[in-house]
């Protein structure tokens, strides 16, 4: 179980759950899970009074998933999945803007690859957003910038990617020499679990390959039912040659730029704005504005700001930390229901999860 990410931490979760068993899930279809157990592996769903006591699509199991189950083994039919453990990272996906339809896209992670290649797809901007998206999950971000071979302005590319990503370990790549697969195998130590993201083309299946050894990801289980539809019982939480894991879900991959840990990707904004004369400085033209000093005198770039600010539009709550912004979602979805009381025990419940 410790090959699969099962931590002290879950195992003392799970021991609240006398007579039941742990297990992760490794793919979903539908309403129907695979999960690994000590046992092996077996289908499973969730029970009867778990569908009727869960309140949202996110409190149901996801890939990634450590969860509770009545059994070890498919002797006696689909083992029944009573609870979810709390979930250490998520990435979400938010359809249409209502928290009723985010989604786990996959859970329990704990290193994100942003991957960007050195050539042609190189853009500070989009990394800068990949780098929120992962703060945001509770996983840790780490750079990993593919096709070192075809570029040859390293240095460069280097100091200008130091500049987004403040704080976060930076890796360069390449599979045509094998630059930096040691660096990168060193993330997967210790039943840790990483997922790859960045935009298509830039080597994240290439990447994700050579992890995993002989086992290659397009002969990777997938099939037709019978009726010739696509199922999706292909693994998607995937074990390496060397140990630990990959998440890698069709979601994962195409994961938009809804959530963003502001705070943490523009930590040098937010330090710079911490001098500006007024608390509530747009940081446009106030007197005594500090990051517009920082831009005067060259520390800061004038794109980095515009770009901190086009985020922060997006995301909808302007001059908000991920704690309040996470507040006042809850506020929003429970303005109707006049059920202050409950949203604020959800969001201490479900702060106690993330940190847990
Ligand atoms: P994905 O869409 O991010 O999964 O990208 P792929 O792994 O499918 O790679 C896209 C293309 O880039 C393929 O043709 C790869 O052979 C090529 N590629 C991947 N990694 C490298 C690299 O390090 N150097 C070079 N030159 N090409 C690479
Ligand atoms: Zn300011």
């Amino acid at each position: 179980m410790k090959k699969i990410g099962y931590t002290e931490n879950f195992a003392e979760q799970a021991a609240l759950y006398g007579g039941l068993y742990a297990g992760r899930v490794f793919s979903q279809s539908r309403n129907l899970y695979h999960v690994m157990c000590t046992g092996g592996e077996l289908t499973a769903r969730v029970s009867g009074r778990f569908r009727y006591e869960a309140s949202l699509p996110t409190d149901f199991p996801a890939v990634g998933d450590f969860v509770m189950l009545d059994r070890e083994s498919n002797q006696d039919g689909d083992a029944v999945i009573h609870h979810v453990l709390s979930r250490k990272s998520a990435f979400i996906r938010k359809a249409a803007g209502t928290s009723n339809d985010e989604q786990i896209v996959a859970s329990n992670i704990d290193t994100v690859f942003i991957c960007m290649a050195l050539n042609n797809d190189f853009n500070l901007r989009r990394l800068e957003r990949y780098l929120a998206i992962g703060w945001d999950s509770g996983a840790v971000p780490v750079t990993v910038l593919t096709k070192s071979d075809l570029c040859d302005d390293l240095e460069q590319k280097l100091i200008e990617v130091n500049s987004v990503a403040p704080g976060s370990d930076i890796l360069i790549t390449s599979a045509v020499n094998r630059d930096g697969q040691e660096q990168l195998a060193q993330y997967m130590t210790g039943g840790q679990t990483v997922a790859f993201i960045g935009s298509s083309g830039v080597g994240k299946s290439t990447l994700i390959n050579c992890l995993m050894g002989e086992e290659r990801l397009d002969t990777n289980g997938l099939r037709n039912d019978d009726k010739g539809r696509h199922t999706t019982t292909r693994r998607e939480l995937i074990p390496l040659k060397n140990g630990g894991m990959v998440i890698d879900t069709p979601g994962m991959r195409e994961l938009g730029l809804e959530s963003a840990d502001l705070a943490r990707t523009f930590s040098d904004i937010e330090e710079f704005a911490e001098a500006c004369r007024f608390r509530d400085c747009t940081h446009s033209s106030e007197p005594g504005c500090a990051v517009q000093q920082a831009i005067d005198d060259g520390v800061l770039s004038a794109d980095r700001l515009q770009s901190y600010e086009k985020l922060k539009k997006e995301a909808r709550y302007e001059g908000l930390g991920s704690r309040q912004i996470e507040t006042l979602k809850l506020n929003e979805m429970f303005r109707d229901a006049g059920g202050m009381k409950n949203a604020r025990k959800f969001a201490k419940s479900k702060n106690k999860r993330k940190r847990y």
